[in-house]
């Protein structure tokens, strides 16, 4: 969210007379797109931001923190002197404008909210116009914000409620980006499966029949899913269109009920299985990947031992691991903290080294098999290689040159070399 977010920045920026500093340290205007979900971010974010008024000239320079930390803090960090302007999400499409304001006439420390009223939109139909003609892939925000206030999350918080773009909206961006060279469109919400449940909108599944229905995408992608909300008219949408990935990123959080029900996320194991078995028998083949936290406040040591297990039986392909980190204003925050910093490193280092171990043998076992992937880069390693994803996500290097950016080949993969399989061309 925050890469598309920073897209939007980028059109309202060049738009308003300014442009892209090759070089980070001497350019004039800093802006820092921030996270708030862990503390650790907000702190680096932070670090960051004080080291640019630390640079030769860094005094004069516009510091901006935009972002979700900008929605938090931003009244502090104006307030302390470390940013000059601090807008919130919702102010991305429109950074350019407030950079100029603020150059021309007070050059005053400016907090901006994001109240409703302040709203701006995230699809911008001008994106399709100013985007790179060489790339190939872009990013479509479906839904803002997020009501679901899972108890650990600052999210609904800093972004506020779900508002659904208009599918129409969408759509025919899509067709725009296409017409203009755009073979792979990754959808954008916080939880994308409650698309339109705010406005009487169509709901998502139908959103993603209608998009592959469009011609000229080689890949649907989808971000993040809800296991609350991930029915399966998803999944019959996602087997009747080859188009659309196989990779299905399903954040569990937990593999105990008792913690699942604290965290307010609305399920239980037996429900995430149950999606799992259906995905399992309706689509030939797919990867899984999900977020677990640990240490969430109370869980014991028999409760984390679930998580473990889960990850063990679900044989996820790849894991997003997070240590619980208190973020004031969440309910959770009123929970006495009862693992020391010291425990949840322990058990985040043996679930990462448990998934580690899964994710390999989940690579091991695509070797041999002959896969469609896009390729999306020249390797940093080699020159004479190419990097890209399958339709599982999975990584893959083979040999190429740059004219293959963005194609898409069939590969049989050939072998794996650390978390990065290698493959050559087929027919
Ligand atoms: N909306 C998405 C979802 O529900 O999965 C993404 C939300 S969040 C930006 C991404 C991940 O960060 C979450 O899935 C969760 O695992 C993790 N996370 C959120 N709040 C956290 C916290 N307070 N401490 C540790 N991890 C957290
Ligand atoms: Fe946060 Fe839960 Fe919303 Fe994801 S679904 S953004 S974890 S509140």
């Amino acid at each position: 969210m925050n890469k598309s977010d920073s897209c939007l920045m980028e059109i309202s920026m060049n738009r308003n007379g300014f442009h892209l500093s090759p070089e980070p340290d001497t350019a004039d205007i800093v802006i820092f797109n921030t996270c708030s979900v862990r503390n650790h971010a907000e702190n680096r974010a932070i670090a960051r931001m004080k080291s640019a008024r630390g640079l030769p000239g860094g005094r004069d320079k516009l510091v901006i923190c935009a972002g979700c930390m900008a929605q938090r803090i931003g009244k502090e960090l104006i307030a302390n002197g470390t940013a000059d302007i601090a807008a919130g999400p919702y102010q991305s499409p429109r950074i350019g404008e407030f950079v100029a304001a603020w150059l021309t006439d007070h050059r005053k420390r400016t907090f901006l909210s994001q109240e409703i009223a302040d709203f701006s939109d995230r699809i911008n139909e001008d994106r399709a116009l100013e985007r790179d003609p060489a790339d190939w892939h872009e990013w479509v925000t479906i839904t803002h914000g997020c009501e679901n206030f899972c108890s650990y999350c600052i999210v609904p918080h800093v972004r506020g409620k779900l508002i659904s773009v208009s599918s129409g909206k969408i759509l025919s961006y899509i067709r725009d980006l296409t017409a203009r060279g755009v073979t792979e469109i990754t959808l954008l919400g916080q939880n994308v499966n409650q698309y339109g449940m705010d406005c009487g909108e169509i709901p998502f599944f139908r959103l993603l029949e209608k998009t592959a229905s469009i011609e000229g995408l080689n890949r649907i992608n989808f971000l993040t899913s809800h296991p609350k909300d991930f029915s399966n008219d998803i999944i019959s949408v996602i087997k009747d269109h080859r188009t659309i990935s196989r990779a299905i990123h399903l954040p569990l959080q937990s593999g105990s009920d008792r913690i699942l029900t604290l965290m307010n996320r609305g399920y239980l194991m037996k429900d995430y299985r149950g999606i799992i078995d259906v995905i399992a028998a309706e689509l030939d083949d797919f990867s899984l990947s999900t977020d677990l936290i640990v240490g969430f406040p109370g869980e014991t040591v028999d409760e984390y031992r679930e998580t473990l297990r889960a990850v063990e039986t679900l044989q996820f392909d790849e894991a997003y691991t997070y240590a619980y980190s208190p973020r004031s204003g969440t309910a959770a925050f009123d929970l006495p903290e009862t693992i020391t910093p010291d425990e949840k490193r322990d058990r985040l280092a043996e679930l990462i080294e448990v998934q580690r171990n899964i994710s390999r043998t989940k690579l091991e076992g695509r070797i041999d098999r002959t896969e469609e992937m896009i390729i999306e880069a020249i390797s940093k390693k080699s020159s004479r290689d190419v990097v890209g994803k399958t339709f599982l996500n999975h990584p893959v290097v083979l040999p190429g040159v740059p004219e293959d950016i963005g194609k898409i080949i069939r590969v049989r993969i050939t072998g794996l070399k650390g978390a990065t399989l290698y493959g050559e061309r087929t027919a």
